[in-house]
């Protein structure tokens, strides 16, 4: 059994020269993973684009009507940080539609990554920070919908706040929303989670991992959960330009390595998107963003391994 990994070219649409937002990151993590070997025969999946349909269990229908339009407000515009045109629509689309599927192939296999997703800022009314469509909260709600899935838990490590996410389950019980976050990073007013952490600059690898292990032994204690999704964001790296908790690429690792293993080692299916991540070194980012999905695709080896020596043993 291989990690099941969802991939899309229309990830990455071109964007005007010089823009802020690495978006050659997302063909970079992909070449990455193939050069890691983790893209086999049959590990890569194609997602297809959201539905209408769905996007409206989280957004507004004006909302949506104007980005499809590509007719949105200057001023949301502004606040989403991207031009709204075809190919960031498609992008939107794409990646809503790929966080979906992979949170299908987690309740089949147990686990699975995306290599896009974690739009934790886009709220019911309108997007922000390079966010589009809440990808997350569509899935959780289209499955709930479906009757695939009762209670989620967002595990949101990214190191902004996940204010769209906490704001749209605010009252809504069948979500439990976990942030660890940078307090001095955007959303400059933050929304609020079941549980919020909210860390200072330059905390660092030890601190960080201990906030991180406090805030998962909480939220699963808040349980049962049908679904987990984890953010993964890589933004709290040290190089990273929006971030400011100082973590290394060991840091990064060793979270991963934590979260996963909390999830699985308690049996629940695992969704993993990647969040955020901005250091100028694209090459070096793809390979941080990565970590995701070489932990996770050593755990489903560990688990398949498992498996096999019951098997044996029963047989
Ligand atoms: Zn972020």
């Amino acid at each position: 059994m291989t990690l099941p990994i969802v991939h899309h070219a229309g990830f990455a649409p071109a964007l005007p020269q010089g823009h802020r937002f690495p978006m050659a990151k997302f063909a970079a993590l992909f070449a990455e993973l193939e050069r890691l070997g983790l893209t086999p025969p049959g590990a890569v999946h194609t997602p297809d684009l959201i539905t209408h349909e769905n996007l409206l269990r989280v957004h507004a229908q004006d909302y949506v009507d104007a980005v499809i339009a590509r007719a949105v407000p200057a001023a949301v515009e502004r606040r989403i940080g991207l031009p709204i045109d075809d190919g960031v629509v498609r992008r939107a689309l794409l990646a809503s539609g790929a966080t979906l599927l992979t949170a299908r192939l987690a309740l089949a296999h147990g686990l699975a990554c995306n290599t896009a997703g974690g739009s934790h800022h886009a709220r019911p009314d309108g997007g922000a920070g390079f966010c589009v469509f809440n990808d997350v909260a569509v899935a959780i709600r289209t499955l709930q919908a479906e009757g695939r899935i009762a209670r989620a838990l967002v595990v949101d490590l990214d190191v902004h706040q996940g204010d769209g996410t906490a704001l749209i389950f605010q009252d809504d019980p069948s979500v439990f929303t976990l942030s660890i976050h940078c307090g001095a990073n955007f959303p400059v007013r933050k929304e609020r989670s079941d549980l919020d952490i909210d860390l200072a600059p330059g905390t660092g690898d030890g601190p960080y991992l201990a906030a991180v292990g406090h805030g998962l032994a909480a939220a699963l204690a808040a349980g049962p959960y049908d679904l987990v999704f984890y953010n993964a964001g890589v933004d709290i790296h040290e190089d990273d330009r929006l971030g400011h908790l100082a973590v290394s690429d060991a840091g990064i690792a060793a979270r991963d390595r934590m979260v996963i293993e909390a999830i699985r080692g308690r049996g629940l299916a695992l969704a993993g998107v990647i969040g955020g991540g901005y250091t100028t070194d694209v090459e070096a980012l793809a390979r941080r963003h990565a970590i995701l999905h070489r932990t996770a695709a050593r755990e489903t080896r560990r688990i398949a391994a498992k498996d096999n020596r019951q098997a044996a043993v029963t047989d």
